[in-house]
Order: structure tokens, then C-alpha cells, then sequence
């Protein structure tokens, strides 16, 4: 255990009633070595890095290529997501089947936030087995690639945010953030992340939940992204095969896979920055809402260890989720930071809108009485 971590075991969450582990600033991850942005920590070299030098990488010319593969997969998904969206618009499938497409996309979601997100990529908490296999179960629903290919490529995408080693680097653009990155061969300073991130994260697939779903994610993937979601409409409440087909597999895995994607985009781009001004992920409460929670990215980028991925007040159902779960003992030794870390880091860095959003902390109020008496 780092010796920074101050002794909190027993401190309270006031809103959740769940118990949490509080970081100071000096806390960093032993076991995850995914949370130093090394664009702007150039000069502190950290574990791996010293065989990769990214100023050589950001000085190449590089031409990405089409994966028409990919992108013939991605246009079809969309050009069929519209037909569904028109079905479901004109009640041309019936309305249970449109609720078990929601109810499905807002449940299997929280495999992505809770699972391979907070749990896998960050291990910002540590979950029973039990709480493992219903995550796994939920992510493979949503039929994002395998849980270690995510978390992965998520690890890597913190590390080197912004810069060219990061798969979905806003720098590109929009597009490319939100799906161009998918359909177009990845920067060699990506692929040469990848293989390096793969030697630091073994702890992934020391997890045989992982493993398991790795191993067998083809199987997995059709039966319950594809056969049961179609299934289930037509054997309990009579809907047609090609209905169940286009709305329930490929219009509700093209939403799931849009919320996503908004986390890339839209929460890289529009929002305000009251943690850290000087990059580029913002809080939007959109994104927020769509995503269960995950848009409050410019908190999450500074605090990327804190299960919560957002201060508390903030609308996030995925921090909910967990908390529930930490109550029956599935769910353990959150991480979370402490108000004055938010605050001091705020008074740092921030844009200045922490005050003006939502309740201020008490704290905050000390804070800024603090810095009115060192002007005068
Ligand atoms: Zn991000
Ligand atoms: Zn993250």
C-alpha cells in the first residue's frame, strides 16, 4: 500500500453510507501504471517508458489507411439503426419490443461504466466474483470487443491522452475521436503503446473472469448480443424475426456503442473544466445522462483512480450502482479523493467553474475565503 494514503478506513461517505478509502495527492497506483499523462510530464519519465520517445512519433509523417472492413460494418449498423429508429417512430414494432431495447442498452451499460471501465481499466474498486461475472455478463451484452482489449486500449488512452499514442486523440478531430479511430489503421505510436501497455497490465488477465471472457467472446458475443436479444422479442410477446433483428441486435448495439463514442467526442470537446483547464476533457452533462454517469470526464482524467468519476452531487448512476453493491459486500475498497484534493487541484488548475456548479462544498468556501486574504 502507497505510504501516502491516509488512513480513512472507516470514514464515511455522508450521501452513500459507503465506506471508502480517500487518496491524498501524492497517491499513485502501484499495480496500474495508467494514470501519468505523459504530454504534460515529459520530463518525469515514468515506469516503461524510457524506449519511447514520442516527439520522434509526433514528428512523422503518417497516412492512416480505410479498414474497409470495418467501415462496410459501420455503415451498415447505421444505415440499419435508421431504418429501426423509423420502425420504432411509426409503432411498426410493437411497444414492448422499443422498452426491451432501452431496458436492455440502460442495464447491460453498466458493464462498460462499472465493469470494464471503473473496475478492469482503472481498478478504481475491486469486486467479488459474483459482482465479476454479472459485469462480464452486462459488457459482453453490449458487445464491445473483449474485456481486455477495452481496458487495454483505455489504459493507453489516459497515459498518452492527446498525443498520438492515443487511439482516439481529439487532437484528430471530432470524427476521428468519436468513430473514425474504428475505421482507419491506428498511428504506429498506438500500436507500439499497445504492445508495451500489454507487458504492465497483467493483472487483466490474471482475473479468470477476463480470461474466460476473452477465450470464449465469439461464442459469448452471439449469444448475447445477438441470438438472445432477437430471441426473447419474438418468443414471449409474438414480435417479427426482422423487426427483432433490426431493432433489438443492430439498432439498440449501434446506440450502445454511439453512448460510447460521445464519451470520446463530446466529452473531449464541450463542457467546462473546473479540475484542469489545460486539457481537454470537459463536464457534460449529456453525455452524462446518456452514459450513466461517465460524462463528467474532466474530473475523471485528474482523478482517474476515484470510483466515482465525478464529485459527489453530480447525477451519476453508475457511482449508484456500485455503492449498492458495496452495501451487500460485492464491491470493496473504493477508491475516492479527498474534498480538499478536489479543491486544492481545482484552485490550481481549474477554469473557475467549480464554484458555480451544482452545490459548493463547505470547503470550497474556506478555500476561496483563503485566497481573498492572501490578495489583500
Ligand atoms: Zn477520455
Ligand atoms: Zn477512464
Amino acid at each position: 500500500m502507497a505510504p501516502a494514503l491516509q488512513n480513512v478506513d472507516h470514514l464515511l461517505d455522508a450521501d452513500s453510507q459507503v465506506k471508502m478509502r480517500l487518496l491524498d495527492d501524492t497517491y499513485k497506483l502501484d499495480n496500474v501504471n495508467n494514470n501519468t499523462d505523459v504530454k504534460r510530464d515529459t520530463h518525469d519519465k515514468v515506469n516503461g517508458d524510457l524506449d519511447f520517445d514520442i516527439v520522434k512519433y509526433e514528428a512523422m509523417e503518417f497516412r492512416p489507411q480505410i479498414r474497409w472492413p470495418d467501415l462496410i460494418v459501420q455503415v451498415f449498423l447505421h444505415c440499419v439503426t435508421m431504418y429501426g429508429f423509423y420502425l420504432m417512430l411509426t409503432i411498426q414494432v410493437k411497444f414492448l419490443t422499443t422498452l426491451f431495447v432501452f431496458a436492455t442498452i440502460y442495464t447491460s451499460g453498466f458493464g462498460i461504466t462499472a465493469g470494464v471501465h471503473r473496475l478492469w481499466s482503472h481498478r478504481a474498486y475491486s469486486a467479488r466474483l459474483p459482482l465479476r461475472i454479472l459485469l462480464a455478463l452486462l459488457f459482453t451484452i453490449t458487445g464491445q470487443r473483449d474485456i481486455y482489449t477495452w481496458a487495454l486500449d483505455h489504459r493507453v488512452h489516459h497515459k498518452y491522452s492527446e498525443t498520438v499514442a492515443d487511439p482516439h486523440d481529439i487532437n484528430r478531430g471530432f470524427w476521428f475521436a468519436h468513430i473514425g479511430w474504428l475505421v482507419l489503421t491506428p498511428h504506429p505510436a498506438v500500436e507500439n503503446r499497445r504492445i508495451a501497455l500489454r507487458k504492465s497490465s497483467l493483472d487483466l488477465m490474471h482475473d479468470p473472469v477476463v480470461r474466460l471472457q476473452k477465450k470464449y467472446f465469439i461464442p459469448l458475443f452471439l449469444l448475447l448480443n445477438v441470438i438472445l436479444p432477437v430471441a426473447i422479442p419474438v418468443h414471449f410477446w409474438q414480435e417479427t424475426l426482422l423487426n427483432s433483428f433490426v431493432v433489438s441486435f443492430v439498432t439498440r448495439f449501434t446506440i450502445t456503442l454511439n453512448i460510447a463514442f460521445c464519451v470520446n467526442s463530446f466529452a473531449h470537446i464541450w463542457g467546462n473544466k473546473p479540475y484542469d483547464r489545460f486539457i481537454k476533457s470537459v463536464e457534460n452533462k449529456m453525455v452524462s445522462l446518456a452514459a450513466l454517469g461517465e460524462g463528467w470526464h474532466n474530473y475523471h482524467h485528474v482523478f482517474p483512480w476515484d470510483y466515482r468519476t465525478s464529485e459527489l452531487g453530480r447525477l451519476n448512476l453508475s457511482t449508484n450502482f456500485i455503492n449498492f453493491f458495496a452495501k451487500i459486500g460485492w464491491a470493496y475498497d473504493l477508491k475516492a479523493a479527498t474534498p480538499s484534493m478536489i479543491v486544492n487541484k481545482a484552485n490550481r488548475s481549474g477554469d473557475g467553474s467549480l464554484g458555480t456548479m451544482e452545490e459548493p462544498d463547505p470547503s470550497i468556501l474556506h478555500i476561496q475565503a483563503i485566497r481573498i486574504n492572501d490578495k489583500s
